[in-house]
């Protein structure tokens, strides 16, 4: 096993995805640390191309092929486990994005390299890689040691990298067998647009769980009315149809960041926090001190959001009709 760390580039519609410079900042980090390089892997149709470039690693790995013109798992494990077998490296990283998560699984089952997923933490120590990761939705913390394999990263578990480009990019032919794909790609499905863009509000208003059901939204809606803001929620609350699911903030929601977001009754799973950790002022109200939202909070009470939240519509309200 070599000293190099391969990371998966992400991108989309001509952009690459924030993920990337966090996993290649670690890559360097721990390539540098052990003689290795940072490759950075770019799975493209040629459209994509020129992002080679800019990316911040020691040498960009840029592989072409019609078939990455969408992503499609069983085309990205052809081609991450043929590079995984030539390059022999350390170390792979993904994000652990939609599209991480339905590769890293695969990969590992196809190359026999162990997985931790949902990592927060790698170092490597002598021969061992030690990997923290996310357990029991970021309750709880596992650290595991391997020798080496696939990581799963959790984002904002590293900070990006510093400047960017200049990296050598290498052109590696693509593996046999994308030509017989058993998947094909049909479609990109946009979501709804009817209700109102959560990404491009300054100010949201968000609800879990601890709301306690859609009778109690306007609660929320109050305060939004008061701070000029719209209400937003968590997974389980627009699951459940208290909200329009393009209310939703999170992995499987919107990504957004506003210039205030309070957050009630919203326990901070890591599936939310990917959401909305880059907001830029945060204020959580929930009643468990241990809730991993007060981890990213810049402000918070473990008062019960019955009481805080109308008592801060009341006071704002006040505050307004005296001025
Ligand atoms: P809970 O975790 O149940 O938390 C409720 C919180 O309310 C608790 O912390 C409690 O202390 C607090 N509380 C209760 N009553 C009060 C009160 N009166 N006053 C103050 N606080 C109170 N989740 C998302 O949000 N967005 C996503 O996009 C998303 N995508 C996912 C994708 C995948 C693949 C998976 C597996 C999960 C995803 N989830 C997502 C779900 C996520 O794991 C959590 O289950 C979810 O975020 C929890 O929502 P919550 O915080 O509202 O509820």
């Amino acid at each position: 096993m070599g000293n190099d760390i391969l990371v998966l580039v992400e991108h989309h519609a001509g952009a690459v995805h924030d993920s990337a410079a966090e996993l290649l900042g670690k890559a360097r980090e721990l390539a540098a640390a052990t003689g290795g390089e940072a490759l950075a892997v770019l799975l493209h149709d040629g459209s994509a191309a020129s992002l080679a470039s800019g990316l911040p690693a020691d040498r960009v790995l840029s592989v072409e092929h019609e078939a990455f013109a969408h992503f499609l798992p069983e085309a990205y494990v052809l081609a991450m486990a043929g590079l995984m077998a030539d390059r022999d490296p350390r170390l792979t990283l993904v994000a652990n994005t939609t599209v991480g998560m339905d590769l890293a699984g695969s990969l590992s089952a196809r190359t026999s390299a162990p997985l931790a997923a949902y990592c927060i933490g790698l170092e490597v120590e002598g021969d061992v890689v030690v990997a923290t990761n996310q357990v029991f939705g970021g309750k709880l913390h596992a650290e595991v040691e391997m020798p080496g394999g696939i990581a799963s990263v959790v984002a904002g578990a590293f900070p990006p990298a510093e400047g960017a480009g200049g990296a050598t990019v290498e052109s590696v032919g693509a593996p046999d067998g994308l030509g017989n794909l058993r998947m094909r790609f049909l479609a990109r499905v946009e979501p709804e647009t009817s209700d109102v863009d959560i990404t491009a509000q300054d100010i949201l208003i968000s609800v879990g769980r601890g709301i306690g059901g859609d009778e109690n939204i306007e609660l929320a809606e109050d305060l939004a009315g008061a701070l000029g803001g719209v209400v937003s929620a968590s997974r389980p609350v627009a699951d459940a149809g208290w909200l329009p699911k393009t209310r939703q903030v999170g992995k499987s929601g919107r990504k957004v960041k506003p210039k205030l977001y309070i957050a009630c009754g919203i326990s901070g799973a890591p599936e939310h926090l990917e959401g909305m950790r880059d907001a830029d002022l945060i204020i959580a109200i929930n009643t468990d001190e241990n809730a991993p939202i007060f981890d990213v909070a810049h402000f918070g009470t473990t008062e019960d959001l019955f009481d805080v939240v109308p008592a801060l519509t009341e006071a704002l309200e006040a505050a307004a009709s005296a001025a």
